[in-house]
């Protein structure tokens, strides 16, 4: 076979820079015979949907690369379901769904594709609507032993209870999904409180936020400087009794300003000023997400926590970020699935970055992103596998936080469905 370099047009530069060993574009019976595969390598198929991960093309391995042939975006007007393709990315998504004056709850970046879904997916829109995965209502796709599965949220028989819920949260390990029918909901105005505070100001915040009503979020990052998003909902274009009071509370922040947007597909989180080095395509990176309840009382103690992971930063493309879940994540009411961290209030995540050819930058930089994640530990015990490390040690470990009680299931499943390790290893 004909090898092609660098054909991976990605936002991840890590796998952008991938000497894979071969692109794939469907899904046949050939991707799932493991003579196909080094076994010298321990080679697995890699997946890629929006690309936006360090684990979806790896120097020697084959990559499917589901945007070409999966891509198809959908919206039934009579029950406002929306059925997308594989590798679908959400900006995209929710752009359609704008024309029909829908929306979807994405995450804080519009470059993420279906990996989004299937890991989770908090939005700033999730403590009114639930996770991304909390609103899949049908899959289609192939498990790791080439058997084609196609489940509605309402038909499934005992047999597959266990796959429905694993691949809200796991798909990656056992399954490549080709096919996600999600609810869609109602497109409102958003009104944005944002700009940059210091630590204190932060602090204050952050206590604010953790009584905020449903419609409202928090979403901080800790860069250079610190920025920091109030997202609120305005349901039928109105500011509600409660919106306002929590609002107006945040009028004394003088480095914060009100932007007001017609919908979500107009907001872009994170912008220039910030001078992030995400998509610098000098750089690579890897990055965790934590998951933790309200820091209430420790809210002190984890500013000066805070304070102190920034201080001994390695380089200024590192950072810390955080976005707030809770309210209708808590719920079970959509059905049990494989994120079970339901309690969590925070998803903060680190960002750890370095010259792409600098070994010893990525040593420091590594052990530092390492370093903030044991101090953090304390508030933020669980982790959310929003990114797959399995090229990483602390692989396994990333596991056992983010699955809990049911990694055992999940082992189970993987054995089952996915017996020769075609898909990422567990
Ligand atoms: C700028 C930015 C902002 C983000 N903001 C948020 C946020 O607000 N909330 C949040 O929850 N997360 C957020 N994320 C994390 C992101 O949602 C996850 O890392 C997600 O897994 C990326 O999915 P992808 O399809 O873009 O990546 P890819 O690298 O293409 O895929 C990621 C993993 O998912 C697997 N995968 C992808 N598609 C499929 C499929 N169809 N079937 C089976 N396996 C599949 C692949 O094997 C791969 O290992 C953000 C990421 C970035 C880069």
């Amino acid at each position: 076979m004909k090898k092609n370099y660098n054909l991976l047009e990605i936002p991840n530069i890590n796998s952008k820079d991938a000497k894979f060993k071969e692109l794939i574009y469907s899904v046949d019976d050939s991707l799932f015979n493991k003579d196909n595969y080094s076994k010298k390598e321990l080679e697995h198929l890699c997946v890629c949907s929006g690309g936006t991960t360090s684990s979806c093309a790896k120097n020697g391995f084959k990559t499917l690369d589901l945007r070409k042939n999966y891509s198809k975006i959908h919206l039934n007007s009579e029950n406002n379901l929306v059925t997308i393709g594989g590798g679908v990315i959400m900006g995209d998504l929710i752009n359609h769904l704008e024309k029909h004056n829908r929306s979807f709850p994405i995450g804080l970046s519009k470059l993420p594709g279906a990996g989004y879904i299937l890991t989770g997916g908090v939005s700033p829109l999730s403590r009114a609507y639930g996770l991304a995965i909390d609103n899949i209502e049908s899959i289609k796709g192939f498990l790791g032993n080439g058997t084609f599965i196609s489940l509605k949220k309402n038909q499934i028989n005992p047999e597959k209870k266990l796959i429905w819920e694993a691949i809200k949260g796991a798909a990656p390990f056992f399954s490549v999904i080709t096919e996600i029918g999600l609810k869609t909901i109602q497109s409102n105005p958003i009104k944005v409180i944002e700009g940059f505070v210091n630590l204190n100001e932060l602090s204050e915040i952050i206590k604010l936020s953790e009584k905020f009503p449903e419609n409202i979020s928090l979403q901080w990052i800790c860069a250079q400087k610190i920025y920091i998003y109030i997202f609120a909902e305005l349901k039928n274009n109105l500011e509600d009794k409660k919106t306002k009071e929590y609002l107006m509370l945040l009028e004394k922040f003088p480095g914060l300003e009100k932007n007001f947007y017609n919908n979500f597909s107009e907001i872009n989180f994170f912008p220039k000023e910030l001078d992030l080095y995400e998509l610098d395509a000098n750089n690579h990176s890897e990055v965790i997400s934590l998951l933790g309840e309200d820091l209430e009382n420790d809210i002190p103690i984890f500013i000066k926590c805070l304070k102190q992971i920034m201080d001994n930063k390695p380089n200024n493309s590192c950072y810390i970020a955080s976005q707030q879940l809770g309210g209708k994540t808590k719920k079970l009411n959509h059905g049990s699935s494989f994120f079970v961290h339901r309690k969590s209030t925070w998803k903060p995540w680190i960002y750890a970055s370095w010259k792409k050819n600098d070994l010893q930058e990525k040593k420091i930089a590594m052990d530092w992103m390492y370093k903030s994640w044991r101090n953090l530990k304390r508030f933020y015990p669980n982790i959310h596998l929003a990114q797959l490390h399995n090229h990483l040690d602390s692989h396994s470990k990333e596991l056992t936080l983010a699955f809990g009680h049911r990694i055992d299931e999940l082992k189970t499943l993987k054995n089952i469905f996915d017996p020769q390790s075609i898909l990422p290893p567990l």
